[in-house]
């Protein structure tokens, strides 16, 4: 491709809403382009790079056994309604309505099309196991778009199901993705950790998140370098503080506690420790059609952070059908008080209870009432929850949950998830098949997704410097760029010319950078678009000479054009299929 012809505009200036190195060099390189909040477009290049992820998903799900299908966006609402989760998925859901009034979702994910698919086709074992997936672009109406393509509200995903007979079947098709997943992102050059993690609005029993290294990551990671543990804090075990089966209870006393609101102040007033007192967390839940129904007082040990992701698990409800109560509202229907709320006083309320709080003696805890505390709370004797689970997430430092090792933390992205999905699916949707004996049965499923465009943009965060992206040659858009420094000089023009036909025979994808711009602007451009090697044809074509510099390294070579041909030929050819 020659530059001069192509449709090719970079940026000098940092987009304002771009605050990630991948958002802003994505943009500025002109491989995206952004239509309105979430929704962008991809040019020439970012296309190539989008396409050589997508190729790579491909073979290696191919290689897998897996069989590529696509189905359509468009998904009708029975569909959703019959698994529950027309209601369930909430506002993230991008609903609409054909011109008979009908309702449809534009497909953020395909569990219950690829279900209703295999209900109608299979109906005996022998037709199993079997991997189906599509490679896609999927839609959800996202609370908060940002970060370009990480988080997006139209974007690829490659997602697969799998169908088997029973769970060893489920155990050797999510070993066969889990393998692939591996593969896949090592082949785009990204650091990627599975983790165990959390299953959310999707359901099944077990689940891993890929995610690759990155600061900017909105995932949070806790992993144990002495046993492996990795997984995400919203899923971490947390190991509670040992009973104090000892400690004799003391009998209940309420204490003024003028102004403490925080658990802070009221630690400091009564000169106790913060893991001496209980934290009180209020909510509003909602049902499935967005109505309030009801109150949650949720409480944890006074130093502990509370899992949210646990809390709704507990509730069994989906994220979006909880907030934050107003305190005022919430204590004239069931006894709270803002700053002073604890177990003892409250009514008409859901009570979660973290699973250490019944072991812990002589807690101090809000009293419901203005300026006063409890202090000698004891679990059973003067409370109790109606659900008592671990509701904590697991801090740095905190002991392992495995072997109690501590704990460290790191960011990533999540760039798939692979879930066991069981029966949830087929059992909702009746999706049956007749075994061996002639006993009907659920189908059991797995399903995998990977984020292509955001596996694009993870891998720019990755392979980046303040001069532009750096691709790995896998995924990189073209392998090489032949930079021409002076079009106007015959002799350089003829051995760019000459170059750029050896490479593209050799198959080497090769841009050919003939624009009329000073040398510096197509310096910097070639540096901003990442192209994994530079040839530059100047000053010295004339001796047959040309100066070959990879855009990972620093140094710059002077080689003659058969030799600079051959290192950028042998370089491609050992690194295109990924390392
Ligand atoms: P997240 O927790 O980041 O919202 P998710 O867990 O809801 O993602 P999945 O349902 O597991 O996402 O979707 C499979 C993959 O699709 C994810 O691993 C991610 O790579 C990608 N993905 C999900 N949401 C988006 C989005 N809004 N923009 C771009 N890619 C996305
Ligand atoms: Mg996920």
């Amino acid at each position: 491709m020659r530059l001069s012809q192509m449709h090719l505009r970079t940026l000098r200036e940092v987009p304002n809403e771009a605050e990630i190195p991948s958002h802003v060099l994505l943009l500025r390189s002109g491989m995206i382009r952004k239509q309105v909040s979430g929704v962008y477009g991809f040019m020439n290049m970012g296309w190539r790079s989008v396409r050589k992820i997508e190729q790579i998903v491909r073979e290696e799900m191919d290689a897998s056994g897996a069989q590529e299908i696509c189905m359509s966006a468009i998904q009708p609402a029975e569909l959703w309604e019959e698994s529950g989760r027309w209601n369930a998925y909430g506002p993230e859901l991008w609903r609409i309505k054909d011109r008979n009034g009908r309702d449809f979702c534009l497909g953020p994910t395909h569990e219950e099309v690829f279900t209703d698919l295999i209900r109608n086709d299979i109906s005996s074992y022998r037709q199993m196991p079997l991997m189906l997936y599509q490679i896609q672009t999927k839609y959800r109406d996202e609370a908060r778009p940002r970060f370009g393509l990480i988080r997006s509200r139209e974007f690829i995903m490659k997602d697969c199901y799998s169908f088997d007979t029973d769970a060893e079947g489920l155990d050797r098709s999510y070993g066969l993705m889990y393998d692939a997943y591996t593969r896949i992102f090592q082949r785009c050059g990204l650091d990627c950790r599975p983790v165990e993690a959390d299953t959310g609005a999707i359901g099944g029993s077990n689940s891993h998140e890929f995610t690759a290294l990155s600061e900017i990551g909105e995932s949070e990671i806790a992993y144990c370098d002495k046993c492996g543990m990795a997984a995400t804090t919203e899923r971490a075990a947390c190991v509670d503080a040992p009973a104090q089966e000892e400690t004799e209870p003391l009998p209940l006393e309420k204490v003024y506690t003028p102004g403490t609101k925080t658990i802070e102040e009221v630690a400091d007033y009564l000169k106790l420790d913060t893991t001496q007192t209980i934290k009180a967390l209020l909510f509003v839940t909602y049902d499935g059609e967005g109505r309030e129904n009801g109150y949650t007082a949720a409480f944890v040990r006074g130093d502990r952070e509370l899992n949210m992701t646990k809390l709704v698990n507990a509730l069994g409800i989906a994220e979006h059908q909880i907030e934050f109560a107003d305190e005022e509202k919430m204590g004239a229907a069931t006894g709270c008080v803002g700053g002073f709320t604890g177990p003892i006083g409250l009514h008409d309320c859901t009570v979660v209870v973290d699973s250490e709080l019944p072991g812990l003696k002589n807690l101090c805890a809000g009293a419901c009432e203005e300026d006063h505390h409890f202090i000698n709370v004891n679990y059973g004797r003067d409370y109790t929850g109606d659900i008592v689970t671990d509701l904590k997430t697991l801090k740095e430092g905190d002991p392992c949950p495995v072997c109690g090792a501590p704990v460290r933390h790191t960011r990533g992205i999540e760039v798939g998830q692979i879930f066991k999905l069981g029966t949830k699916y087929s059992e909702s949707m009746n999706a049956r098949y007749v075994d061996e004996n002639q006993q009907e049965k659920p189908v059991v499923m797995g399903c995998y997704g990977i984020g292509v465009t955001r596996t694009l943009a993870a891998v720019v965060e990755q392979h980046h410097d303040e001069d532009g992206i750096i691709w790995p040659v896998s995924v990189a858009p073209y392998h090489v760029i032949v930079t021409l420094v002076k079009p106007a000089d015959e002799t350089q023009t003829a051995v760019a010319e000459q170059i750029y036909a050896e490479l593209q025979q050799a198959g080497v994808e090769t841009l050919l950078d003939d624009r009329r711009e000073r040398p510096g602007v197509k310096f910097k451009d070639a540096d901003l678009m990442g192209i994994p090697v530079r040839i530059t044809v100047g000053k010295l074509a004339g001796e047959g000479k040309v100066e070959y510099k990879l855009r990972r390294e620093k140094d710059r070579r002077e080689l003659t054009v058969q030799d600079a041909i051959a290192e950028a030929v042998g370089l491609i050819n050992a690194e295109r299929r990924g390392q």
